[in-house]
């Protein structure tokens, strides 16, 4: 029995006139997502994409899988491929449908016929397979207000179709809809979260990491690209930039009062990143910031690490409990390898009593103690980048 997978757009079969382009690029996203799993067909009418395997062995499992990953879909099913003539439609559907069925006590079937050629209207089709499928599983009642299973058959140009429930998608637009950002991404729980919710935005991510040698070890910084590697799966490629910071930790350490070690190091991670998002065409900056979740995430705190950006900074997170980004984390698989215990460079030097409710002239006066540009300079010009794809 030949399957193949439909796949429906969510927020984005809304946007009018740019309608073709978000297809376009959802499409050329699916294309790129399936193609380590074989060849495919895919086709698109009525804001749904169908997604046909052409080789004999394709693991349809997988490919729902990565199906349920891909930004812009709402929902998607499997479903049975049938001739478009009433016999073949009810015997597939018995083949195809006995195990949803043995299982559910009430259904209904839904019809929908794009060709209009086809001899049997929709209530038609619906009454005829439900008396049909009623005589196949005897135990089934119809309930058509509040079935447990709805069948859904669709006659369509070249074939019907035929599909248990639908099945909800990772929603969002298609990745790359809404241009790039840089995500500062740490080893902790809340930044990877927050690059995964601006994806959902359709907004391609880039990632900037900071590294202090020896305060931090090797294995930090694998963690990091682990981390990367695994928000591939949602987000597509990722540029990585890893930044040496030592030295400007260092300069802060020795130049700066202690209790604005944490605000000032913030800033110069603002400036770096936002120097490599300029080359990188990178719209604007993304953290993993909660309000209030430290001492670094005050309002007060937010002011000025914010007055130090000339580009956006979104905070996803900004109004979510820890345990919120838990379940988010958790869910996209990252939360098992951001607890892994390794030191970010946070944690270097952290002062013992941070300003709760820094003011900002305060700290753009310790800041301005001491000229950081050439340090700047050359943590920007010693960042490595490495690009991490879709998992094959
Ligand atoms: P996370 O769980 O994302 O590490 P956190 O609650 O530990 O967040 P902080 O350590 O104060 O919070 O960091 C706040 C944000 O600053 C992080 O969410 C991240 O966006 C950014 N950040 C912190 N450390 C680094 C780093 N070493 N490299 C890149 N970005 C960082
Ligand atoms: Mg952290």
């Amino acid at each position: 029995m030949k399957e193949l997978i439909l796949v429906k757009y969510g927020e984005m079969a809304l946007k009018g006139l740019n309608k073709k382009t978000f297809e376009d690029m959802l499409i050329k996203n699916i294309k790129r997502r399936l193609k380590p799993l074989g060849h495919f067909q895919l086709t698109s009418a009525q804001s749904t994409t169908y997604i046909r395997p052409l080789d004999e062995d394709t693991d349809l499992d997988e490919v729902a899988d990565r199906v349920g990953k891909i930004f812009g879909i709402a929902t998607y099913c499997r479903a049975c491929v049938c001739e478009k003539d009433f016999d073949d439609i009810c015997s597939k559907s018995y083949e195809y449908l006995d195990e949803v069925l043995s299982c559910a006590k009430t259904f209904k079937v839904n019809a929908k016929r794009s060709d209009k050629a086809f001899p049997m209207k929709s209530p038609e089709i619906c009454m005829e397979l439900g008396g049909k499928l009623l005589e196949r599983f005897p135990h089934l009642t119809v309930d058509v207000k509040n079935p447990e299973v709805t069948i859904t058959v669709e006659i369509r140009d070249e074939n019907a179709f035929v599909h248990a429930e639908n099945i909800k998608g990772a929603g969002g637009l298609p990745i790359g809809s809404s241009g790039k950002a840089m995500l500062l991404l740490s080893g902790g729980i809340d930044s990877p979260v927050a690059g995964y919710m601006m994806a959902k935005r359709g907004v391609h991510i880039a990632a900037i990491h900071y590294v202090s040698p020896p305060y931090t070890s090797d294995r930090a910084q694998l963690k990091v690209e682990q981390l990367c590697q695994k928000l591939t799966d949602y987000c597509g490629g990722i540029a990585f930039y890893c930044v040496p910071f030592t030295e400007l930790q260092e300069a802060i350490k020795d130049h700066c009062p202690e209790e604005f070690f944490t605000i000032i190091m913030r800033r110069l991670m603002m400036e770096i990143a936002q120097r490599i998002a300029e080359k990188d065409n990178c719209l604007a900056l993304i953290t993993g910031e909660s309000v209030g979740q430290v001492a670094s995430q005050t309002m007060a705190a937010m002011v000025c690490t914010d007055a130090a950006c000339r580009i956006p900074v979104f905070r996803p997170c900004v109004g979510m409990d820890k345990t919120e980004i838990i379940e988010i984390a958790r869910k996209i698989d990252t939360f098992e390898t951001s607890i892994l215990p390794y030191e970010d460079c946070c944690t270097v030097f952290t002062p013992r009593h941070p300003k709760v409710r820094p003011q900002l002239a305060d700290i753009e006066k310790a800041q301005n103690s001491f000229d950081f540009e050439p340090l700047i300079q050359k943590a920007v010009e010693n960042t490595e980048m490495k690009t991490f794809n879709y998992s094959e």
